[in-house]
């Protein structure tokens, strides 16, 4: 196996009491995770770590990531059933697979991967109201920014009246020196992609790194909890670039923007 240098990390934040981001990373299925829960009663940490646990208790039996994503949906909604979480909780989810220099990157909401490669990327996509402001052509970057419900995303794990949630995939191959940045909304609305790539680019080590994306996260005021993780490309990755997109959804969109 090809050493995998990584780094995870989460952080209640400045201003919160609890920290509802759960991150996971599973060695034997090259699988990292962040999860960031919302519910009220402290049952945004139940959401999380359900979908979390969900998600790599699945895929250990064997099922490929976008389909332990649809039964950690499943899972939370049981939760919420079951008493062990209340009703309305939900997690967003961004979950990376790495096999060899190839990886699956599926997710749900708005927490967010990045590709480092001396420039910053944004490779997922947030399914948030603000997204389809832009994509539509009504808000521009800057908009989109200061947007004062920039934190309002269509769809999560767990919401009951959807009967399955849409979960983007990314599928591409990393190269050497690439990292993969996957991070919750408490980095990102902190931290502009020239704050982001400023720290990046600061340092190589990944456990420095994630300790300096969440204090630059802090410092700018830590509203929310913060979850990074920083995953280097195998020592043996290839050099040619080559990236294929691929989507699960239908067209269907759960929220139309006015
Ligand atoms: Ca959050």
């Amino acid at each position: 196996m090809p050493v995998v240098d990584y780094a995870a990390l989460t952080d209640v934040g400045v201003e919160r009491e609890h920290n509802e981001d759960y991150i996971a990373v599973n060695e034997q299925l090259g699988l990292f995770l962040v999860a960031d829960g919302m519910g009220g009663h402290a049952s945004g940490e139940v959401a999380s770590r359900i979908a979390a646990q969900t998600i790599e208790q699945r895929m250990l039996a064997g099922a490929p990531m976008v389909q332990a994503i649809m039964q950690a949906h499943e899972a939370i909604i049981e939760g919420v059933r079951s008493g062990e979480g209340s009703r309305g909780m939900g997690t967003t989810v961004v979950a990376l697979q790495l096999e060899g220099d190839a990886y699956q990157l599926a997710w749900v909401g708005d927490s967010r991967a990045y590709l480092w490669d001396g420039k910053l990327k944004q490779i997922s996509k947030d399914h948030s109201l603000v997204q389809m402001l832009l994509d539509s052509g009504h808000i521009n970057e800057a908009e989109a920014r200061d947007h004062p419900r920039k934190n309002i995303i269509y769809q999560n794990l767990g919401a009951e009246e959807q009967d399955a949630p849409q979960v983007s995939l990314l599928q591409g191959q990393l190269h050497k020196g690439e990292k993969i940045l996957l991070c919750s909304d408490g980095l990102s609305d902190e931290l502009d992609d020239r704050q982001i790539s400023e720290v990046l680019a600061s340092e190589q080590d990944n456990d420095r790194l994630a300790e300096a994306l969440v204090a630059a996260a802090n410092r700018q005021g830590g509203s929310d909890n913060i979850s990074v993780i920083v995953v280097s490309a195998p020592e043996d990755a290839g050099e040619q670039p080559e990236q294929i997109e691929a989507d699960n959804e239908s067209g269907r969109d759960t929220l139309v923007p006015e």
